[in-house]
């Protein structure tokens, strides 16, 4: 039994899917001599796919981005079509007789002990082009995005080292019962892909790839983060009535989906859910969520092979808004950076720090056509919506500054009267802030007449208050939401939003999980937006508090000193005001 961080609920119990075996477990199996010409061939197939793939995206991303943006494909197909490159995969091939993805391994190792060497950064760099280029030729030669899970008898465990968003979106409607991720934490977007689809999942997990393999059986435990590879007879039989109940309690609760969202004493609450495409918002209407609080729109991005046009941005926004709750959506606009990187947009070359640096509204602000094309779709989806009722909100990412803001407001207007002007159907829509830097949301009443919303982006803000990266399994222990100076600055920003009637939403994970939703309740928050799956849970457990009660439990946590003892308080307190629902709470 392994112990990782537990990011996603539930119990779950399935086959093992290990993706990208390939990095991880090079086939060792030598070619016979008869298969060489063709395992020769496959490879330069895979060589013409990459070459037309890098050379459609040189062109589209030339024309819509810039020519700077699409060096980098230039680069990567140079670095492709380099004398040395194919002629050591060619002699692998050839005289060991290894397979070509085997031999992209050997040379991916090889670059990356050279490179490890010297002591130019920039150079250090470049081995990142060479992974990019091999993890291209592979998928070509492997078809490892689209894993044939199919020949595998489910339930599976997808095992991974990072999931990536296209893998996720790759796996599509296989049977995933439970994900495993060596590298990632709480709030990493692997670990909000499998809440969002409420798949029991565990990250953090060093070196589980070289420990399971395709085929194992696996127990998932989502509660404390407990993985066990091929577990003896006894301990799988009582993971498989954990797993029942589990099933069970989500089933019941699904129930309540068409009631409202009330306390113990009646108040009205807003649950939304946070959503990275189309299949949530469909689970969102299916769990029972009022409307959509967050669209992660760079999913759009990270899953589209290049960049998307303003028509093209449109139909997804459209279809998005149809799906969802009572047709209402709040947009975010492209949060890339950090974690979440798009070649086309510059992100090639690492930063040192890139959650500080250049990401989200910053890197937005520097290629303003790119914003703009997104902006405008959004107020043309916005203006369709209207016709069937719906309501769109734009919000924006990273903000640190009144300046910001302002800028941000005089760019919506902008592209507002363009559409105007050029006679498209548009609809002018609320402007929010994301509030997730600490800069931001320490002076957010002086920012409130800049916004018409705000929403609090709780997991970056979180990891920037505790100075603690997110996806850092080494730092988890401090980038907790639940910390006594974490529970201050939200005490803070909801006063103020109140203070001044400003609509306020909290967006981050945090909404969704049972002891932080009773303390913003008790904080005097009224709308939530969490992963879809979430919702049936929370809106049973706010049936079972009153606001005084809430009100009384953060009176008491608020003088609590640490972390460790609002965890151990909120514990007890959930024992007591819903037993059942201990099943669904991590860590
Ligand atoms: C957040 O930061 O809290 C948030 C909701 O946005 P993301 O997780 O996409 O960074
Ligand atoms: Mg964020």
């Amino acid at each position: 039994m392994r112990k990782g961080i537990p990011v996603s609920p539930g119990v779950a119990i399935g086959t093992a899917y290990c993706i990208h075996q390939i990095f991880v477990n090079p086939d060792t199996k030598r070619l016979e001599d008869s298969e060489v010409t063709a395992e020769l061939a496959r490879f330069e197939t895979a060589r013409d796919l990459t070459a037309a793939d890098l050379l459609a995206l040189q062109h589209k991303v030339e024309s819509q981005v810039g020519h700077d943006e699409a060096a980098i494909f230039a680069v990567h197909e140079s670095i492709m079509r380099d004398v040395a490159f194919t002629k050591k995969v060619r002699g692998w091939i050839v005289d060991d007789r290894l397979n070509a993805q085997t031999a992209l391994h050997k040379l991916l190792d090889e670059y990356t002990a050279l490179f490890a060497r010297t002591k130019d950064d920039y150079l250090k760099e470049r081995v990142n082009d060479v992974r990019d280029v091999v993890i291209r030729l592979s998928a070509h030669l492997t078809d490892v995005t689209r894993p044939e899970t199919g020949v595998l008898p489910g339930p599976l465990i997808v095992v991974a080292d990072e999931l990536l968003p296209s893998q996720v979106v790759a796996l599509g409607d296989a049977d995933v019962h439970g994900i495993v991720t060596q590298a990632g934490s709480q709030t990493s977007h692997a670990a909000i892909i499998a809440r969002s689809r409420g798949i029991p999942a565990v990250s953090g997990l060093p070196g589980i790839l070289r420990q399971a393999k395709t085929g194992d059986t696996i127990v998932v435990d989502g509660r404390d983060g407990n993985v066990t590879v091929n577990p003896a007879p006894e301990t799988l039989a009582a993971f498989r009535k954990l797993e029942r109940e589990f099933f069970n309690l989500k089933d019941q609760l699904i129930e309540n989906r068409d009631q409202a969202a009330v306390t113990k004493d009646g108040v009205e609450l807003n649950l939304e859910a946070n959503i990275n495409g189309l299949t949530d918002a469909q689970t969102a209407g299916a769990t029972g969520a009022s409307a959509v609080g967050l669209f992660r729109t760079e999913y759009i991005y990270l899953t589209h092979p290049d960049v998307p046009d303003e028509e093209e941005q449109l139909a997804v926004y459209r279809e998005i808004i149809d799906a969802s709750p009572n047709g209402s959506v709040t947009i975010r606009t492209l949060d890339i950076g950090g974690d979440k990187t798009v070649p086309y947009l510059g992100h090639s070359h690492q930063e040192a720090n890139p959650f500080m640096g250049w990401r989200s509204i910053r890197l937005s602000f520097e290629h303003p056509d790119f914003f703009a094309t997104q902006i405008r779709a959004v107020l043309r989806a916005a203006g369709e919506a209207k016709t069937r009722n719906g309501k769109v909100r734009l919000m924006f990412p990273m903000i640190t500054t009144i300046e910001e803001m302002r800028r941000v407001r005089a760019i919506v207007r902008r592209c507002y009267k363009q559409l105007q002007i050029q006679g498209k159907p548009c609809a002018w829509v609320p402007v929010g802030v994301m509030l997730e830097v600490p800069a931001a949301a320490i002076s957010i009443d002086t920012m409130l007449d800049t916004v018409d919303f705000v929403s609090i982006g709780s997991n970056d803000l979180v990891q920037y208050l505790m100075a603690a990266d997110r996806d850092n399994p080494k730092v988890s222990h401090l980038c907790q939401p639940l910390s006594p100076p974490v529970l201050r600055v939200l005490k803070n920003v909801i006063a103020a939003c109140r203070d001044a009637n400003k609509p306020v939403t909290l967006c981050g994970e945090m909404a969704g999980q049972p002891s932080a939703f009773v303390l913003l309740l008790g904080l005097g928050l009224r709308s939530f937006s969490m992963s879809p799956s979430f919702v049936p849970s929370i809106k049973e457990l706010a049936t079972h508090l009153t606001i005084d009660e809430a009100e009384a439990i953060v009176t008491k946590v608020m003088k609590l000193k640490t972390t460790m003892q609002v965890k151990r308080f909120m514990s007890s307190q959930m024992e007591s005001i819903a037993p059942n629902l201990k099943l669904l709470e991590t860590g």
